[in-house]
């Protein structure tokens, strides 16, 4: 399989079962996403959701925040990963967003990067989320997903996955893709165990199709017929293998679990092309 066939079948996958996909986390304008996003580094969204409304009230606006020190806003996201730190940058942001960008949001990447706590992955989601930049913010699930899958190869850093991916998927959709790769990656490529047999993506996914080869050595190199009836094991194993493969994906659907916040299109039911469909898998061409 060539790249373009993977990345191609990757994005046809995603277009057509997941139409719309968008940020789990709860805001209601770009100012409150910006403090959201800055709370989610190496923190779960659904954490900060549950943090966000009681300091939205007690802070509203940047001015409100702005006029508070890291000490009167840190009880309300003690519960939040890193919170002396993450305290210390709101009350800094808020602060240089006051007096240096008159309260709003700038719409310029570069210049937001200037904010306390805010890097070139927060300025990213913001672009894409709010403007629909073509930019790829890059995290740790999108970094992770973007390598198992092939999309990237050897991938050292975000910036090289964010370049790779914008070299190779069409700019209209790097916004969408960018969601995409994240709840994929949370729901269904999960870093410890990938859920590789309801995967929607698995005829396209490098990762799958190394395993599947493993496997195939393995039950290749087996004594047939062993006293201990490990044949009939593998057997069995690749049956309930293939039967998983077969049965209908809650890739789509899992994904979209987010998709409570994202779309009802979302979560459309879908079937998992049976992996004797997939393309043959091959060495990369480009
Ligand atoms: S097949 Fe497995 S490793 Fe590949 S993308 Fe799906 S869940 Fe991840």
């Amino acid at each position: 399989m060539t790249l373009r066939q993977r990345y191609d079948g990757v994005i046809a996958w995603f277009s057509e079962h997941m139409p719309v996909a968008e940020s789990e986390l709860h805001y209601e304008n770009p100012f409150q996403l910006l403090v959201a996003v800055i709370l989610s580094a190496q923190c779960t969204d659904k954490r900060v959701n549950m943090t966000t409304p009681a300091l939205f009230a007690a802070f509203p606006t940047p001015e409100a925040m702005a006029a508070a020190t890291p000490e009167e806003i840190f009880p309300y996201i003690r519960s939040i990963s890193y919170p002396n730190n993450k305290a210390k940058n709101l009350a800094g942001m808020a602060r240089m967003l006051c007096a240096e960008f008159g309260g709003e949001v700038p719409t310029d990447l570069e210049a937001m990067q200037r904010l306390p706590g805010v890097g070139r992955k927060t300025a990213n989601v913001l672009g894409a989320v709010l403007w629909q930049r073509e930019v790829m913010p890059v995290d740790t699930h999108v970094f992770r997903v973007s390598e198992r899958i092939g999309l990237t190869t050897g991938s050292k850093t975000p910036l090289q996955t964010e370049r790779t991916l914008e070299r190779n998927i069409p700019s209209h959709l790097l916004p969408i893709a960018h969601h995409w790769l994240i709840l994929h990656g949370r729901y269904v490529c999960m870093a410890r165990s990938p859920r590789c047999g309801e995967c929607g993506i698995a005829p396209w996914c490098r990762k799958y199709a190394a395993d599947r080869r493993a496997e195939a050595r393995e039950a290749a190199s087996a004594p047939a017929g062993t006293a201990d009836g490990s044949d009939m094991k593998s057997a069995a194993k690749a049956g309930t293998k293939a039967s998983r493969a077969g049965k209908t994906t809650t890739a789509g659907t899992s994904a979209s679990r987010a998709g409570k916040t994202s779309s009802a299109g979302a979560r459309k039911k879908t079937t998992l092309a049976p992996a004797a469909s997939a393309p043959v898998e091959g060495p990369e061409r480009s």
